[in-house]
C-alpha cells in the first residue's frame, strides 16, 4: 500500500541542532515502570518504538545525582558511571532503526523527600517536599546552585558516553528550574523577581548542556508554558510566552507542556485530542527552532493539520505511542485504520506509581517487549493445527480470537448477543467512556481481515453444543456481572436489607432500572464504576450521594490521574461525597453507615442504593463443561480455559492481557510461559 499524499508532511526530516530526526514523530518522555530496574525491558521498549518508526524517542526522568532522587518509582539514573551501560543499551537498540535517542536530564530537588540517599533535597525554597513525608526541602543558596550544575555536567558527560543523541533539559512539574520559573518563586536573589531572573536556572542548564556536548548532541528543552491554575500559575500568553521570548534560540528544539501531570496526560473522559493547542499556538511566532507539543494524537489528519498551519513542527505522542508503537509504520505503508488508538484511561501511569512494568488497556504487549518476547506487531507462529472456539466477545474474546488468528489458527469467536465488544460495549455508552469503544472497534477491524476467524453473533452457546463442534480448544470469555448484595472489600457477607427492590447494580443501571431518589451509591470498587454510576444517575434526576469506605472517592483513580477530576466532577454535578462510611444495613428510606476508622453510625436518606462493589464470574458454561472430563476427551477436547472477567473480573487492561496472553501460550511449553526476570548483577566494587 502506498502512503497517502496528505500525510507526506508527516514524513519529512527534522533539524535538530546538530542532528536530524527523520521524520516528525516524537516521543516524549514516558514512565514506564521499568528504568533502571528493569533495564533490559526498557531498552526493548524503546528499540520497538524506533522499529515502529518513531524519529525521536525519549527517556523518562533520569536522575543525575542522588541528592534529586525518586525512590521508590522506578526510572533512570546517571549518578555515576555504573549507570551508564543502562543508557547505552537503550541508544543500541533506538539506533538500531536509525532514530535518536534523548534523555531527560531534570534536577528534582525540593520535589521528592530523598527517600533512598536520605540527603537533604534541596530546592528554590525553605519548604516541606509535596508528599507527606516530614521531611522540609533546604532553600539552595548559590553554592548549592554551582554544586548542582557541576552535577548536571557530570550527568550530561556520562550520558555522552552512554551514546545519546540528544540532552533534553527540564523544567517539568517536579523540576527545580520549573519551580524558578513559577510565579510562586519568592526569592530575592537573581534567580527571583523578573521573568528574567525566573528563568536563569534554566538557561543556566542550557548553557552548561550546550558547553559540555559542543555539538556531539542537541540540546532540547521541555517546558511547561501554561500551568492552568489561573493567575497562581504561569499564563501561556503572559508569562509562558515571555519565558519563550527570552530564551527562544538558545535550545535546538522546544517541547511544551501544558500544566502538571494530570493535565498534561488528561483522560479521555474529560477530555478529547488536542486540547492543549490554545496554549502552544504562539510558540512558532517566538522561536525558529522546532517545536513539539503534545495532545494524545492518534489522528494523522490531526496530526498533519497541525504541521501544515504552522502550530508544531514535530508529533509529540507518549500515550498513542504505548498503546500502538508502529503509528508511524502504518501511517507510512498507507494503513492508518490498523492504528491502534490510544484509549486516554491512563492505566499506563498507574503502573508507573505501583513500580511495575507499564501495561496498557490496548496494548497487552506493552511492557512484555523484552521479559516475554512479545513483539506488538508479530505473533509467534501456531503450534499445533487444531482449532480454538471463542465463547464471548468482550475485550478478552475479541483479543483471544484475533491474535490466535494472527498466529494462524483456525477460529471461531461465538458471542451470544447480536453485538459485539461485551463490557466495552456496554460501559463505553456511559458518560464519558465514549473512547473505551475503541478497544472493540480495532479488534473488529483487525478481525475482518483474518480470513481464518469466523465471527458468529447471536449465538449463546451451551456445554452439549461445544462437545459437538469438534474444536480441540475452548477459550470461555464469558464474562461476569456485578453482585447487588454488597459483598466486597469491607463486607464479607451480604448487607443485611440488600435483597429488596431498590437495590440494584450498575448492570441495572446500564438496563435502564434506575432507582427512586434519594440514591446512595455505595462505591467499595472504588475506581471509576461507582462516581459514574452517580453521574448517571443525578443526570436523570436523583438526588445522589456517592459513598465510600475509602480515605478518597474513586481512590485507584489517583493513579490513573483522573481523581481531582472526578472530585470536580462531582461536585459540579451537585453529588455529596461521604468517604471513611461502610454501608452495614439498608433500611425503608434510609441506609444506615458506619465510619471505618471511629464506628461512629450515621443515617442516610435513601430510596434508592447502588451496590459497586464486586463481581461474579459467568462460570456456568465453564462448571457444564468441566463436569465431565471423559466426554470432553472423547468429543476431542483437549483444554477449556477461562480467559478474562469469567476467570477473575477485573479492569478491561487485564481482560484484553488476558487474552492476548492465551493466544500466545497456546501450544506453548509451560518453561516457555515464564517470563525473564531483570535481577541485580553483582559486579565487583570499587
Ligand atoms: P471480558 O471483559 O472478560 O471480555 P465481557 O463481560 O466484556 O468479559 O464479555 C463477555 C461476553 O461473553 C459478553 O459479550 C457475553 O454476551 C458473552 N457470553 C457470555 N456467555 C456466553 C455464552 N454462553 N455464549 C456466547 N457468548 C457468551
Ligand atoms: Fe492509552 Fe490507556 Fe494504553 Fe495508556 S493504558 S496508552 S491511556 S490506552
Amino acid at each position: 500500500m502506498i502512503r497517502d499524499p496528505r500525510y507526506d508532511v508527516l514524513f519529512e526530516p527534522v533539524k535538530i541542532g546538530p542532528k536530524t530526526a527523520k521524520n516528525r514523530f516524537y516521543q516524549p518522555g514516558h514512565c514506564n515502570g521499568m528504568g533502571r530496574m528493569r533495564p533490559r525491558g526498557h531498552a526493548r521498549m524503546r528499540g520497538i518504538k524506533a522499529e515502529g518508526g518513531w524519529a525521536v524517542i525519549n527517556t523518562e526522568h533520569c536522575g543525575f545525582h542522588p541528592n534529586a532522587e525518586m525512590y521508590g518509582e522506578s526510572v533512570l539514573t546517571l549518578w555515576d558511571d555504573k549507570d551508564i551501560p543502562i543508557l547505552a543499551i537503550a541508544a543500541d537498540a533506538v539506533h538500531e532503526h536509525g532514530a535518536l535517542l534523548g534523555v531527560q536530564l531534570p534536577y528534582s530537588g525540593g520535589f521528592f523527600a530523598n527517600r533512598l540517599s536520605r540527603d537533604v533535597p534541596m530546592g528554590p525554597a525553605d519548604r516541606p517536599v509535596p508528599e507527606f513525608d516530614p521531611v522540609q526541602a533546604r532553600a539552595m543558596d548559590k553554592r548549592d546552585i554551582r554544586d548542582m550544575q557541576g552535577w548536571f555536567r557530570a550527568g550530561v558527560r556520562r550520558a555522552l558516553t552512554a551514546g545519546v543523541d540528544i540532552i533534553q533539559v527540564s523544567s517539568q512539574y517536579s523540576s527545580a528550574s520549573f519551580h524558578m520559573i513559577s510565579r510562586r518563586n519568592r526569592r530575592n536573589d537573581e534567580y527571583g523577581g523578573s521573568v528574567e531572573n525566573r528563568c536563569r536556572l534554566l538557561k543556566e542548564f542550557i548553557e552548561i548542556a550546550k558547553d559540555e556536548t559542543k555539538g556531539e548532541a542537541a540540546v532540547t528543552v521541555r517546558v511547561i508554558i501554561e500551568e492552568l491554575i489561573g493567575e497562581r500559575g504561569l499564563v501561556a500568553h503572559e508569562d509562558g510566552k515571555e519565558v519563550i521570548e527570552l530564551l527562544a534560540e538558545l535550545p535546538d528544539l522546544w517541547d511544551v507542556v501544558i500544566g502538571n501531570w494530570e493535565q498534561d496526560s488528561a483522560p479521555s473522559r474529560f477530555a478529547g485530542e488536542n486540547i492543549h493547542e490554545q496554549y502552544f499556538n504562539f510558540m512558532k511566532s517566538v522561536t525558529t527552532k522546532p517545536v513539539v507539543g503534545v495532545g494524545r494524537f492518534t489522528s494523522p489528519d490531526t496530526m498533519a493539520s497541525l504541521i501544515k498551519r504552522g502550530v508544531l513542527d514535530m508529533i509529540g505522542a507518549a500515550r498513542p505511542s504505548i498503546a500502538d508503537p508502529f503509528i508511524p509504520k502504518k501511517i507510512e505503508e498507507g494503513r492508518p485504520e490498523d492504528i491502534r488508538e490510544c484509549i486516554g484511561c491512563n492505566i499506563c501511569a498507574s503502573s508507573h506509581f505501583l513500580g511495575v512494568n507499564y501495561r496498557c488497556t490496548q496494548n497487552p504487549t506493552a511492557g512484555e517487549e523484552h521479559r516475554r518476547d512479545w513483539h506488538p506487531e508479530r505473533m509467534n507462529p501456531k503450534g499445533s493445527g487444531d482449532s480454538v472456539l471463542v465463547v464471548g466477545a468482550g475485550p478478552a474474546g475479541l483479543e483471544a480470537a484475533r491474535a490466535l488468528g494472527a498466529r494462524g489458527y483456525q477460529v471461531a469467536l461465538a458471542e451470544a448477543t447480536t453485538e459485539l465488544g461485551g463490557r466495552v460495549t456496554r460501559e463505553s455508552k456511559l458518560p464519558g467512556l465514549a473512547e473505551w469503544a475503541r478497544v472493540r472497534d480495532w479488534r473488529i477491524g483487525q478481525l475482518h481481515k483474518l480470513p481464518n476467524v469466523e465471527i458468529y453473533r447471536d449465538s449463546e452457546l451451551i456445554a452439549e453444543q461445544i462437545l459437538e463442534f469438534g474444536f480441540q480448544h475452548v477459550a470461555l470469555a464469558t464474562g461476569s456481572f456485578w453482585r447487588k448484595d454488597g459483598y466486597g472489600r469491607v463486607n464479607g457477607d451480604a448487607v443485611p436489607g440488600s435483597e429488596g427492590a431498590h437495590v440494584v447494580s450498575p448492570d441495572d443501571v446500564m438496563a435502564g432500572r434506575m432507582p427512586e431518589g434519594p440514591v446512595v451509591v455505595f462505591d467499595d470498587d472504588r475506581y471509576y464504576m461507582g462516581n459514574v454510576m452517580a453521574e448517571v444517575l443525578r443526570k436523570a434526576g436523583r438526588e445522589v450521594t456517592l459513598v465510600t469506605p475509602d480515605a478518597d472517592i474513586a481512590a485507584f483513580s489517583k493513579i490513573t490521574l483522573e481523581m481531582d477530576r472526578v472530585y470536580r466532577h462531582m461536585d459540579e454535578l451537585g453529588i455529596a461525597m461521604i468517604t471513611h462510611h461502610n454501608l452495614e444495613e439498608v433500611g425503608d428510606g434510609q441506609v444506615l453507615l458506619r465510619h471505618v476508622r471511629t464506628d461512629r453510625e450515621m443515617t442516610l436518606p435513601a430510596n434508592g442504593v447502588v451496590m459497586v462493589t464486586a463481581r461474579l464470574p459467568n462460570s456456568g458454561l465453564y462448571d457444564a463443561l468441566m463436569a465431565d472430563e471423559a466426554k470432553l476427551a472423547e468429543a476431542g477436547i483437549k483444554s477449556v480455559t477461562r480467559i478474562g472477567d469469567c476467570n477473575a473480573p477485573a479492569a478491561i487492561v487485564h481482560a484484553t492481557y488476558a487474552g492476548h496472553r492465551y493466544a500466545r501460550e497456546l501450544d506453548t511449553a509451560p518453561s516457555d510461559r515464564l517470563f525473564r526476570h531483570e535481577l541485580p548483577y553483582l559486579h565487583a566494587e570499587g
